[in-house]
């Protein structure tokens, strides 16, 4: 990953991996957990976001806050937020396109830098060159995905490189697959999306072998399936949703997947339900005990986070790197941080990084059980964790049901309740106009493939039933098709991502 040519510099820079740091970092004892956190807000407050990052002075300067001054995450609570309009309007604006992109002046650098590297500045020519290039400059994107607008820009540098394939190593320490003797399957779309790079850096950094695939759109089910079949993957990472597909048509074919001892979920959310319906295909194809862990991650942290395993029906919520960023849990309406273990709205200020960088990022994710420093009761890490329960307010969608107001609904919690339904093999939720009228109401047809032996009428009356009680609105039609026919409807070997939720509502 890193070119052979300039040794000494990351000799001088320091490389940011470091296994036995981490190791002691998640044993931290409690008193002394939160003060890791601290001094590296502090010092990225003062020697990069203020002096190097234009919005962020911008911001430092309205609320009049000393960047001096910060000490925690408490002292930024006056701070505006930053929110993906900011990032967009800022990216479409010639002027202020590298407004979250850190450029540190000369000055600033000599102020700021060890000894080591002063010197190198002082005397410059190549080696000078070699390090701020390592540090600042941009030499890789990724975007956010970008349904309703257009996708976000997210700068890394050499440097921010080797800080995703340390969270990523970190990441396959906790899945327990950081080991040269693992063959971690990467089903991730070959896409400019972070969870395809994480993963492909996280075999980098650690060693592990990964073998990308791309997913079903590059390789097909059936091939995805003969190469994990032939070099006996030992770990499967992958969306919930092709994982599932995938494992399900393994069990019709009788693949063997003995070799399979680790499973980890990304991109979206994970029902419990589906982790012990994949369990099922799993054990149906040979594999003994399979642990199944879910991650959590996006664009603006430029990282992932994840669950260690501790089966199917319990979550240990996503334990967080406190050295890395910094996780605030808000509420929505109000603004302000709530307590410990409090539901509310994630906000993200990174306080590793270079390139793109956000301070006190919306995230637009609630999370139910908010935040915790108590150690995990798995597996004894002393890291932050975040519940797992998961509620995304950006793929909220405004439905009018009456013709009075309209309904704000969660899809993805229709989604949870329909992967977790055992009669249900596979579905996808339509959102329509009644007679394509735009002045009309709007229509929610939920489309299933029932499962083997489900009583379809039954069936069809639960998902009513069960979807009018959780989200309080009831589909107008749910319409039966054959498994091939769904898989059609979801582009699960044609798209990037399966098609779960169709608006085909005009604009
Ligand atoms: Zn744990």
């Amino acid at each position: 990953m890193l070119p052979e040519r300039c040794p000494r510099v990351f000799a001088e820079v320091g490389r940011v991996r470091s296994p036995d740091s981490w190791q002691r970092l998640a044993r931290t004892p409690a008193a002394e957990r939160r003060r890791l956190q601290a001094a590296p807000l502090a010092r990225y407050v003062r020697e990069g976001l203020d002096p190097s990052a234009p919005h962020c002075r911008r911001l430092f300067d309205e609320a009049g806050i000393d960047p001096r001054r910060v000490r925690g995450i408490e002292d930024l609570a006056d701070l505006p937020f930053t929110t993906k309009a900011d990032l967009l309007a800022a990216q479409v604006d010639p002027q202020r396109k590298l407004d979250f992109v850190l450029r540190p002046e000369p000055a600033t650098l000599k102020r700021h830098w060890p000894f080591a590297r002063k010197l190198a500045l002082v005397l410059g020519g190549r080696r000078a060159r070699e390090l701020l290039r390592f540090q600042y400059t941009p030499n890789f994107v990724t975007f956010t995905t970008g349904r309703s607008s257009e996708p976000v820009v997210f700068t890394y540098t050499p440097h921010d490189l080797e800080v995703l394939g340390e969270s990523a190593a970190r990441l396959f320490d906790l899945c327990d697959v950081a080991d040269p003797a693992e063959r971690v399957i990467n089903l991730m779309p070959f896409a400019p999306h972070l969870a395809f790079w994480a993963t492909t850096l996280g075999g980098f950094t650690t060693g592990s072998m990964v073998v990308p695939t791309g997913g079903g759109k590059v390789m097909g089910t059936i091939g995805n399936l003969r190469l994990i079949e032939r070099m006996k993957g030992t770990a499967l990472v992958g969306t919930p949703g092709f994982v599932y597909h995938l494992l399900r048509t393994g069990r019709e074919r009788g693949t063997d997947l003995s070799h399979v001892r680790t499973v980890v979920l990304g991109a979206e959310k994970v029902p419990p339900g589906l982790k012990r319906k994949m369990l099922d295909a799993l054990h149906a194809c040979g594999a003994g005990e399979v642990r199944i862990a879910g991650t959590y991650g996006f664009t603006e942290a430029r990282m992932a986070w994840g669950e260690c395993p501790a089966g199917p029906d319990e979550s240990p919520g996503y334990h967080l790197f406190p050295d890395l960023g910094v996780f605030e849990v808000i509420d929505p309406e109000s603004g302000k941080a709530v307590g410990e273990g409090t539901d509310g709205e994630l906000v993200y200020t990174g306080i590793s990084g270079h390139g793109t960088v956000v301070c006190r990022y919306r995230t637009g994710d609630l999370v139910v059980g908010g935040l915790t420093w108590d150690p995990c009761p798995w597996c004894g890490r002393t890291l932050p964790r975040i519940s797992s329960e998961l509620r995304r307010v950006s793929e909220r969608h405004a439905l009018s049901l009456t013709k009075i107001k309209g309904t704000l609904v969660d899809l993805s919690h229709i989604g949870t309740i329909l992967s977790e339904m055992p009669g249900v093999e596979e579905w996808q939720v339509v959102l329509s106009k009644k007679n394509d009228d735009p002045h009309e109401l709007d229509q929610l047809e939920v489309r299933i493939a029932p499962a083997k032996g489900a009583q379809v009428a039954a069936l069809k009356k639960a998902i009513w039933t069960e979807l009018q009680q959780a989200t309080e609105v009831a589909p107008n039609g749910v319409s039966v098709h054959t498994l091939p026919e769904m898989l059609e409807f979801l582009g699960m070997e044609t798209q990037m991502k399966e098609q779960r939720f169709v608006d085909l509502r005009p604009k």
